[in-house]
């Protein structure tokens, strides 16, 4: 079943909402089995909603609109399906003495222009809004369906929970989708792309690629009838994919990298402590963003300075030596927040921000050590600070996982 969704509001084509009712529908289509093909926005305008209309008429099985269904002028959504149709569009009696009732229990006088909410054309059915005024519209015909929900979230989601996902269940039992994330880092996309490009090619599972701050996400998809089966074809091509991407996988799904580092500290029953300067605390916010981080995550300080540095131990001989910005000071800044914390593992994270020392990217120096086998490098980060700052922190969590052999 091909699948369309429309967005429909001129207030989405200001800029002035964003369409979050198309990105809930699209992540509820994968579960009952249905593709997506196509989301469009449109304006509160008739010829223009009938024209979408109609090109998705042509093209998809099932139309999932939502706004424009309100009592006033601007809401056309009912007239232009009608209009699409060629079907006469009129006062429902049933929808007419439900809407009175409605205003009545509430005590409120009903305006006349509620009656469009009272409206229905021959092939539609109203659908129950126990949240609105507002009834949506299920439309069957020709072997097409378009289903007209409200545009307000709350209004919709509770339409699409207790009327419309019901029905579409029925309408559609054949096939569902189940979708496996694998996170990677320190490859490129375009890297991760050719190793990949035989499941790029193949049509189940279908595969994607998106390049996000905490690295490079694939997401294989998977269709079958039942859930087992999906869940069969994921495991065996994520096996497949683990094989010939390896280390670069740190995490599936909702995993984060702090989390991800957590639950490994927490298995091996270590702990870590971090010092961090051109990161301002990033490093350990994170961190402590997880819950029940403190059994594992000692904290540590923000040493901007030299004389921050310096006076939580860091050795002046090794911040004339090297700089204050280089791989040694990041390994004494890990090292000595290590042993003053009494930790296992010490972070250390320096570095120069884009706009210092006449960059437009920033230098960061990682170092992560356990007292045995420190690793320290240099990385250049492309982009804002806020940007660099993030890409720095997901480095170091990253050699974090590395070193506490979670990437096996
Ligand atoms: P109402 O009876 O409230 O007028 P409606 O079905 O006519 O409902 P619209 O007038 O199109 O819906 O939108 C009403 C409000 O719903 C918008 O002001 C906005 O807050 C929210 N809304 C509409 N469409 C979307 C969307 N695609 N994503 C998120 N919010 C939306
Ligand atoms: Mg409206």
């Amino acid at each position: 079943m091909k699948a369309e969704i429309v967005s429909i509001g001129t207030e989405l084509l200001l800029g002035e909402i964003t369409d979050t009712n198309s990105s809930f529908i699209a992540g509820q289509l994968p579960g009952l089995g249905i593709d997506l093909y196509w989301i469009s926005m449109v304006g509160d305008n008739v010829a223009r909603i009938a024209e979408v209309l109609g090109r998705a008429w042509q093209r998809s099985d099932i139309i999932l609109t939502t706004g424009g269904l309100g009592p006033t002028d601007g809401d056309v959504t009912r007239q232009s399906i009608a209009a699409m149709l060629c079907e006469e569009i009129k006062v429902d009696s049933l929808l007419e003495v439900e809407i009175r009732e409605y205003f009545a229990r509430r005590g409120i006088p009903m305006s006349l222009n509620n009656l469009r909410q009272a409206t229905l054309i021959p092939s539609a059915k109203a659908v129950h809004n126990v949240r609105g005024t507002a009834p949506g519209w299920w439309v069957e015909k020709d072997g097409h369906l378009l289903v007209a929900m409200p545009g307000p979230p709350g209004e919709m989601q509770n339409m699409w929970h207790t009327e419309i996902l019901p029905r579409l269940r029925q309408l559609c039992p054949e096939n569902i989708i189940v979708s496996r994330i694998l996170k990677t880092f320190g490859v490129s996309e375009s890297k991760l792309g050719e190793t990949v490009t035989e499941w790029f090619r193949a049509s189940n599972p279908t595969m994607g690629i998106y390049a996000k701050p905490d690295g490079v996400h694939l997401r294989l998809a998977a269709k079958a009838p039942t859930r087992q089966q999906a869940e069969e074809i994921i495991a065996r091509e994520e096996t497949r994919v683990r094989a010939a991407l390896g280390d670069c996988i740190w995490g599936t799904d909702n995993d984060t990298l702090e989390a991800v580092a957590g639950r490994k500290l927490t298995e091996k029953g270590l702990t870590l402590a971090v010092m961090e300067s051109v990161t301002g605390g990033l490093l350990a916010s994170a961190l402590a963003d997880v819950p029940g981080a403190s059994k594992y995550f000692k904290g540590g300080p923000v040493a901007l300075s030299d004389e921050a540095k310096l006076a939580y131990g860091v050795s002046s001989r090794i911040i004339s030596d090297c700089g204050s910005a280089s791989t040694g000071t990041a390994l004494a800044m890990a090292e000595t927040v290590r042993k003053n914390l009494e930790a296992d593992i010490g972070i250390g994270v320096t570095g120069t921000l884009p706009g210092e020392a006449g960059r437009t990217f920033g230098v960061v120096y990682i170092a992560v050590t356990d007292g045995r086998n420190p690793v320290s490098a240099e990385w250049s980060f492309p982009g804002d600070k806020a940007r660099m700052k993030r890409l720095a922190i997901s480095r170091a969590l990253f050699e974090l996982i590395k070193m506490l052999g979670a990437c096996d």
